[in-house]
């Protein structure tokens, strides 16, 4: 038999009167295929967005067509009480424009993020985020102070922006805008490694909003747009 492709269905659009068009992200990028007759059909649930899908395709003048269709996972666990943490990351994968044929690290993160979504959800997306925008080349440095150029120490009140980290002292500011222990978290999920490790960082509910708030902006600032379904993500 045939190798069957593998894929995580972002986007499910209808199509035709029977068909749908759907999204997949998969390790060599984003595709569209046509799911011909499956609005009524028995493998209408197999098509929900979110699913990790085997599946084969064949080829035609415009969009391939889908035809084997096996789910691998459908985090339905996860899905029952986590379902908008999922819809948020599978939104920013959307967001990613470049046209890279080869997407292995991102797709591995997210679907290590998918499958660790039911604790501490916030973690996940805040290790989904970093990594993202690391493998997009978005750096940013937690360690050196982006005005004067020298070290950052866990004692040091720290300023956050879009520029990067700098010491309270070399800004205009009164107070500092960002926990130090949220910048422990930042520097712990950087250097992070999925094939290797379980997250083992505890901490507080507060931290990981911040994490989450900063990252999210850091995130809209390379996409220069909005993640919309980050108003369900209570931060
Ligand atoms: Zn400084």
């Amino acid at each position: 038999m045939h190798n069957l492709y593998e894929g995580i269905i972002l986007r499910s659009t209808d199509y035709k009167d029977n068909d749908k068009i759907l999204t997949l992200f998969t390790r060599t990028g984003k595709i569209s295929l046509i799911a011909k007759s499956v609005k009524n059909g028995k493998r209408q649930n197999l098509l929900d967005i979110g699913n990790l899908i085997s599946y084969n395709k064949v080829k035609t003048k415009g969009l391939d067509i889908l035809t084997t269709v096996i789910i691998k996972n459908s985090f339905a666990n996860i899905k029952e009480t986590n379902s908008f943490y999922i819809l948020f990351l599978l939104e920013v994968v959307l967001k990613i424009q470049r046209d890279s044929t080869d997407e292995s690290l991102i797709y591995n993160t997210l679907i290590f993020c998918i499958k660790h979504l039911e604790n501490t959800p916030k973690l996940y997306l805040c290790l989904f985020l970093e990594k993202m925008l690391y493998y997009e080349g978005v750096f940013i440095d937690l360690y050196i102070c982006n005005i004067c150029g020298e070290e950052l120490s866990n004692t040091n009140k720290i300023i956050i922006s879009s520029e990067g980290l700098s010491h309270l002292r070399c800004t205009n500011f009164s107070e500092s805008n960002i926990d130090n222990t949220t910048i422990k978290l930042l520097k712990y999920l950087s250097m992070f490694d999925i094939d290797k490790n379980k997250v083992k960082f505890s901490i507080d509910d507060i931290n990981l909003k911040e994490a989450l708030f900063y990252l999210i902006l850091f995130t809209e600032n390379f996409f220069s747009s909005k993640i919309k379904s980050t108003v369900y993500l209570n931060i």
